[in-house]
């Protein structure tokens, strides 16, 4: 092997084709712009799909990321370290839990949390009570269990036989649960904010609802995190602001600004279930995955991080008013902090991969959630700027497409 000249072509020849990534190839970062091999400019509005948090390149992680990778990466769950420690103590004091599970992503997160409260209620009454409760649209991850919870049956289907007592219901909605939560039901999981679903917030009342559901039936309730959390929605967790307290919470994405790393955290009394050896991972909490995370809530943990966010996605629907304003794009727009979807009205339905295309054509990274909704989840901390100046790039990139659209009804 003498050639190792690589392009995007050499994607759809050496690559497993569950991906159909941009044509062009990013190349490196820094905060919330980044550059392709060609050394052409982006503005980043898609953070990795909500995982760099703290944007690229920031100097305080990178400075952890060289220390740890010069002392020690990884050493087995034989041993324990401090970075893993020092994270761990800062998650329980962020938070309602006492207790923090490592692994390297969200669907590991969620697979741990799933088994967890499969394993609370067999203890405590049974092999009966085995209950998962989710709803339509929810995303928890592509392993076959979290796959099958998740509630968007094109990822799930076709695999064969799948883990059995899951039960999905419509989001939001307070009777369905109520009249479904029952002596059988094992766990309630849900997003706080749907993320892939298309940016769909919970109703504060539905939580409230499903919490009370859940004590009255003795079933855990599991908020799915990974996507609104470490500072995601202006709150270090977005529960922290619905007035709800889960049981078990999970969170991925942006812990690691990159660095893979998930984790579930929890109540003392329910991790005394996962007993020594009942669960376990070979990389999860490792040394230097757990430094960095432990950098990154340090930062993002902070109150003007936090409340920048909140300023931020004021900022970010004001551009996305008057970008609407100017071409008509948008039936909603919704979502907290800097987890925010724009809707496309009747003209545009289905067609969010084309806004997608066009933003990248003019130098916007972009995502969508689902086949009618932008997305909008940038660096927590993206300068005002690049900001102004990606949306002065998507105008002119939705201009152009709606343009080209309105001669091809014209024509
Ligand atoms: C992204 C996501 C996951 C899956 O995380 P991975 O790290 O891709 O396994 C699970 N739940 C939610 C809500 C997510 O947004």
């Amino acid at each position: 092997m003498n050639d190792l000249t690589v392009t995007r072509q050499t994607f759809d020849e050496v690559m497993v084709p569950v991906f159909s990534p941009a044509p062009f190839v990013p190349d490196r970062g820094l905060g919330s712009r980044v550059w392709d091999t060609q050394g052409r400019d982006y503005i980043d509005f898609a953070g990795g799909i909500a995982v760099t948090a703290l944007g690229h390149g920031h100097p305080e992680l990178l400075k952890v990321l060289h220390e740890q990778g010069s002392k020690l990466w990884h050493i087995g769950n034989g041993y324990t370290n401090e970075p893993v420690l020092r994270l761990a103590k800062r998650l329980v004091s962020l938070t309602f839990a006492d207790r923090a599970f490592f692994a390297n992503s969200g669907a590991e997160a969620n697979e741990a949390a799933l088994k967890l409260a499969r394993r609370v209620a067999v203890d405590r009454h049974g092999e009966q009570k085995a209950e998962i409760i989710s709803f339509t649209q929810s995303f928890h991850g592509r392993t076959l269990f979290t796959v099958s919870v998740g509630g968007q049956p094109k990822y799930s289907e076709g695999f064969g036989p799948v883990p059995g007592g899951i039960t999905h219901l419509p989001y939001n909605d307070i009777a369905a649960a109520r009249k479904a939560i029952g002596a059988q039901t094992c766990a309630v999981i849900v997003e706080p904010i749907q993320g892939e679903g298309g940016v769909i917030p919970a109703d504060p009342a539905f939580l409230k609802a499903l919490r009370e559901a859940c004590d009255q039936h003795d079933a855990l309730l599991i908020f799915d995190e990974v996507q609104t959390g470490v500072g995601r929605s202006g709150y270090f967790y977005a529960y922290q602001d619905t007035g709800v307290t889960p049981d078990i919470l999970t969170t991925a994405k942006a812990l690691g600004n990159g660095f893979p790393i998930g984790a579930m955290l929890t109540t003392h009394e329910l991790a005394a279930h996962f007993k020594l050896g009942v669960h376990g991972t070979t990389y999860g909490g490792n040394p230097l995955a757990s430094a960095i995370a432990e950098k990154v809530v340090e930062l993002v943990s902070d109150p003007k991080v936090l409340e920048g966010v909140r300023s931020r996605s004021e900022t970010l629907k004001g551009h996305l008013a008057k970008l609407n304003a100017r071409l008509g794009l948008f039936t909603e727009v919704r979502g907290k902090g800097l987890l925010i979807g724009a809707e496309l009205n009747d003209r545009f339905r289905g067609r969010a991969k084309d806004f997608v295309t066009a933003a990248g054509q003019h130098g916007v990274i972009m995502l969508m959630a689902g086949p009618d909704v932008l997305r909008f989840v940038p660096s927590l901390i993206m300068p005002l700027d690049d900001m102004a100046e990606g949306f002065a790039r998507l105008e002119k990139a939705f201009g152009e497409l709606v343009g080209a659209n309105a001669q091809a009804a014209s024509r």
